[in-house]
């Protein structure tokens, strides 16, 4: 999972954030003042990018930034200023910040600079946004393929978009209607049996025993989920 830091002291700007994260596949890891960011930087090695946000409790977000730019050159990092504060652009980038996003931002363009960041980051690696890699899954947005273990799984494109929404939202349950509106629309005027009539193909294609499914799970009276 891609690991993104999120410092914000404003609990109602960060769960905002993390919402939409989440539904670009990231992994975000929460903060709520600098010490506790630091102390996240320190148990999660793997995060790729952090948000800062300036106006904290305790240390302001330049100094989180100096302090995580002292030990990790790789890190990209954002920082979430003010629309009044104008300086703040030119001290976040002296202190090692790599880009900037002004409040109040829309999820789109902030999922778009992280996106753009980490692909920059992440350097040797494949374009990290163009796939999800989840257990012996690999799911391809270019391709639209999906493999596991190295193997090709052939998915019908209404398959490849239920597999799309699950790795989207691993661990979460999905109600049959969610997975309806999802893939088939809205306006779809049909029955939910046609989510159960392709999970069991699904299955069939990928689980180890489609008769004990372990990665597409039951929730019964309600929908599927998606995990290990
Ligand atoms: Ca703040």
């Amino acid at each position: 999972m891609k690991k993104v830091l999120i410092l914000e002291d404003e609990a109602s700007i960060r769960s905002f954030v993390v919402i939409n994260l989440r539904r670009s596949g990231y992994d975000p890891i929460e903060a709520a003042t600098g010490a506790e960011a630091l102390r996240m930087m320190e148990q999660n090695p793997d995060i790729r990018v952090a948000l800062l946000d300036i106006m904290l409790p305790d240390i302001d977000g330049f100094e989180v930034c100096r302090q995580i730019r002292a030990t990790n050159s790789k890190i990209g990092i954002i920082m979430l200023t003010a629309r009044t504060q104008e300086m703040d652009k030119v001290t976040g980038l002296m202190t090692g910040a790599d880009d900037y996003v002004t409040k109040p931002f829309s999820p789109a363009e902030l999922t778009a600079r992280i996106d753009a960041l980490y692909r920059r980051v992440g350097g040797d690696e494949a374009a990290p946004s163009d796939e999800i890699v989840q257990g012996p899954f690999h799911l391809n947005f270019r391709n639209r393929t999906l493999e596991k273990n190295g193997e090709r799984v052939r998915l019908t494109q209404v398959e490849y978009a239920i597999i799309k929404l699950f790795m989207d939202n691993p661990g979460r349950a999905l109600s049959r209607e969610d997975i309806l509106n999802a893939v088939w629309g809205r306006d779809y005027f049909g029955e939910l049996k046609i989510v159960d009539v392709n999970i069991r193909r699904l299955r069939i294609k990928i689980e180890d025993d489609p008769t004990n499914p372990t990665y597409i799970t039951t929730v019964w009276g309600y929908g599927y989920k998606w995990g290990f």
